[in-house]
């Protein structure tokens, strides 16, 4: 770099590097979707258009950026989990931040047209906010995915019943449904939903109930009855490993496919049966079929 009197400046850089052997989420957030959402006559409560809109940047994000071991997405946000080993930017915050909310943004903008063919964007463009929050372990960071997935279903049941009272016959005012919903469990929502409209909501697109999950897909492994966080743990000391082990899981995260499914996170199960996401060791490719 050439030298000049005005280098100093360079110093007021704060530092900004994340917590070391944490996982880091960085959850980005569609800014004024409600707005957006009107705009473009997004259906409500849940088009779908815009949902595989969201999952198709995402899934464009973690095929590029081989360090994020899995995502969670929900309505206009999404998070991706770098694992606790990671060495992305030295961790720096604000690079690792602006990367990610960058390159979902460009990927949302140049897949649009894919999603809504007959309705070009205009300014104002959606555009994306980013924060990155360290979580110290496996169960942390469990529960922050638990936490994502909760809301996904506690909003999603509210605002399916909320959308039938208002856009299915008779047709109820908006401040009248949210008067007759306020106050009701969930149990009181799946019979209205039932005795009125004839809608089960466990037959709802799983899509809009779990939300969506995106992971490396390699080969399943059967669950056993061990503990999750802490082989997770193991496993990840286990991975200091060599330079050349390091080179060949590369190659083989490169290769896996980039998955985009609808299931519950929030049990053992998918962690049990898809161990690399949290060990960061890939598994075995499956074979093509
Ligand atoms: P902010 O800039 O503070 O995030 P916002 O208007 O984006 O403001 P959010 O709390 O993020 O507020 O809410 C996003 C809104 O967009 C919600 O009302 C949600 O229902 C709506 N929305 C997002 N995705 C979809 C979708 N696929 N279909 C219908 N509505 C959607
Ligand atoms: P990083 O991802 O770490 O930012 P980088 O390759 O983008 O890496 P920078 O330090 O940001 O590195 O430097 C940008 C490089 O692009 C410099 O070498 C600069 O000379 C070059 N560059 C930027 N804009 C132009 C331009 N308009 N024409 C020619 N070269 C350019
Ligand atoms: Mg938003
Ligand atoms: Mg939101």
């Amino acid at each position: 770099m050439a030298n000049s009197r005005f280098e100093y400046v360079k110093q007021f850089e704060q530092v900004d590097n994340l917590l070391p052997n944490t996982w880091i989420v960085v959850r980005i957030d569609g800014r004024g979707f409600t707005k957006l959402c009107a705009k473009y006559n997004f259906e409500k409560p849940n088009d779908r258009r815009a949902l595989d809109l969201m999952n198709a940047a995402a899934k464009a994000v973690v095929t590029e950026i081989h360090d994020i071991t899995i995502a969670y997405g929900v309505s206009d946000e999404f998070s991706f989990v770098f694992h606790k080993s990671c060495t992305l930017f030295e961790r720096r915050a604000s690079k690792i931040v602006s990367t990610i909310v960058s390159t979902f943004t460009a990927y949302y903008i140049h897949l649009w047209s894919t999603y809504f063919p007959d309705t070009p964007l205009s300014p104002p463009l959606p555009s994306f906010d980013g924060r990155a929050v360290c979580y110290p372990s496996v169960q942390n960071l469990r529960d922050y995915m638990s936490w994502r997935q909760v809301d996904c279903h506690i909003n999603n049941l509210y605002n399916t019943t909320f959308w039938s009272l208002v856009q299915l016959p008779p047709g109820m005012d908006a401040k009248a449904a949210e008067q007759l919903l306020s106050g009701t469990l969930a149990a009181d929502k799946h019979e209205l939903l039932f005795s009125r409209f004839k809608i089960n909501y466990n037959n709802e697109p799983e899509i809009f109930k779990k939300g969506s999950v995106i992971y490396r897909d390699y080969e399943l492994v059967e669950p056993g009855n061990h503990d999750v966080a802490k082989t997770a743990d193991e496993l990840a000391e286990a991975v200091r490993q060599s330079k050349t082990q390091d080179d060949k899981d590369k190659k083989r995260r490169a290769k896996a496919k980039v998955l985009v499914d609808h299931v519950d996170i929030i049990k053992d199960d998918f962690w049990e049966r898809r161990p690399w996401i949290l060990s960061n060791k890939p598994g075995k490719i499956p074979k093509e079929t």
